[in-house]
């Protein structure tokens, strides 16, 4: 089995000149790798207590879903505006060019429940952290935070300073 880096095909200029772009969907296609991909973000939870495992739309659905699984811990959705159908809190964020809204049920963290927030990658950490203000916003706790993907040049984790973050690869 190759190691995890060697999945991941990434994509100059794209989606404009400059940017690399890190494409999840080449680790998803192959079987080793969506395999290694799963343990290698669960083995980071290895010791860790949590009650619940969020992940935003959509690729936290992706990997948040099978850890839950297989951790035996339930799954909640974080979710674009609009999409949830009960009760929900929601946020607004910074985008690089304009806002986003995320939302989540309301009922879905319990006061004092502590929640393991998974996606597939960190940018600046703006996403990760209107999540985090949600998770809070309900009384919950954040135990941990895990990526499979993290560019560092954009800082993500001195955003997230406060919290225990964790990636299975770091991009310069
Ligand atoms: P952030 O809020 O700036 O941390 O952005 C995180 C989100 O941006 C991730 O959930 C990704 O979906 C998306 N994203 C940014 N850059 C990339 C990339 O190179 N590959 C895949 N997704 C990316």
């Amino acid at each position: 089995m190759k190691p995890i880096e060697e999945y991941v095909v990434s994509i100059p200029d794209f989606p404009e000149r400059g940017v690399i772009f890190r494409d999840v969907t080449s680790v998803l296609q192959d079987a080793e790798g969506l395999h290694l991909a799963i343990d290698k973000m669960q083995e980071k939870l290895d010791g860790i207590d949590f009650d619940v495992v969020a992940g935003p739309e959509s690729r936290g659905f992706i990997f948040g879903v099978p850890i839950a699984y297989n951790m035996k811990k339930p799954f909640v959705p974080v979710r674009k505006k609009g999409k949830l159908p009960r009760e929900t809190v929601s946020i607004e964020y910074e985008l690089e060019y304009g806002t986003a809204s995320i939302e989540m049920h309301k009922d879905s963290i319990k006061p004092g429940q502590r929640v393991v927030i998974i996606d597939d990658l960190i940018a600046t950490g703006g996403t990760t952290e209107a999540i985090i203000k949600l998770i809070e916003g309900m009384g919950g706790e954040v135990a941990r935070i895990i990526f499979l993907m993290e560019l560092a040049g954009l800082k993500g984790r001195e955003r997230l300073k406060d919290y225990d973050v964790d990636s299975v690869i770091i991009y310069p």
